[in-house]
């Protein structure tokens, strides 16, 4: 089980509050989008989840166990940014199997599981390439193969394609619809994008002002905002 439970949880910056008592709960498998304005705290609370920042106050737990205190490495999360970190100075391949080699898994323990993940992402012919020889949506599906590899109990997505072109974001929007139908991980997935919250998500969170204004599936919110401004931001008429 690795679903997700947040209670009142908060975050503040120096004495600046910017998450205010969230309470969230993520079932097991879930694609869950977080929408909201920008500085709105998607970010931090993504952040949070993966161990990046410390929690101020209230509860974190993944699969019934508190986390509040658990660094990054003892989560079992991957992370997709959109900025792709890649390592530069590594091949495509050893990218992809590089969480593997930091656990000191040995060379032919890592090839099974990075060939596996370039087969689903189409990259079984880049594996030798470096990443300055490859286009943004090949870099973007290596950092996707990178998280793949390590089986994680979760994804989190922030802002993944917005570096992307138009057509190449729906190509990659499409891939990871179908990447989380195929492996059913529970995914947290941060965007600015409508079309991909209301085509990718299980379950909307729209957030304003480090506060959540409403969650619910995207036709709830569609049909029955529960303010003004989950209408504006949704897009459906007031
Ligand atoms: P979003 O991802 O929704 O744009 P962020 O989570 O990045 O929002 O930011 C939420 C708020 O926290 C903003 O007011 C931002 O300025 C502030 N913030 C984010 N990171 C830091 C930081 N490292 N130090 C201080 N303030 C920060
Ligand atoms: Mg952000």
């Amino acid at each position: 089980m690795a679903g997700m439970e947040m209670r009142a949880l908060r975050k503040s910056y120096g004495g600046l509050e910017v998450l205010h008592d969230i309470d969230l709960t993520i079932d097991d498998g879930e694609f869950v989008v977080l929408v909201g304005p920008s500085g709105c705290g998607k970010s931090t609370l993504l952040r949070m989840i993966a161990g990046l920042e410390p929690i101020t106050g209230g509860e974190f737990r993944i699969g019934g166990r508190r986390m509040n205190e658990v660094p990054p490495r003892d989560r079992d999360i991957a992370m997709v940014f959109q900025s792709y970190a890649l390592y530069p100075h590594m091949s495509v391949g050893r990218n992809m199997g590089f969480s593997m080699e930091i656990r000191r898994r040995p060379a032919a323990e890592r090839a099974g599981p990075v060939a596996a993940a370039a087969r689903t992402l189409g990259l079984d012919r880049l594996l030798e390439r470096f990443p300055k020889a490859l286009s943004g949506g090949q870099r973007q599906r290596v950092a996707m193969g990178r998280a793949i590899v390590r089986d994680p109990q979760a994804f989190l997505f922030d802002e993944p394609l917005s570096n992307l072109d138009a057509a190449l974001r729906v190509e990659m929007r499409l891939e990871i619809a179908r990447l989380h139908q195929r492996l059913g991980t529970t995914t947290v997935y941060v965007t600015h994008d409508q079309v991909e919250a209301m085509t990718l998500a299980d379950r909307i969170v729209v957030m304003n002002g480090g506060v959540i204004q409403q969650v619910g599936n995207p036709l709830e919110l569609y049909d029955r905002p529960a303010n003004r401004f989950v209408a504006q931001f949704i897009g459906s008429p007031t």
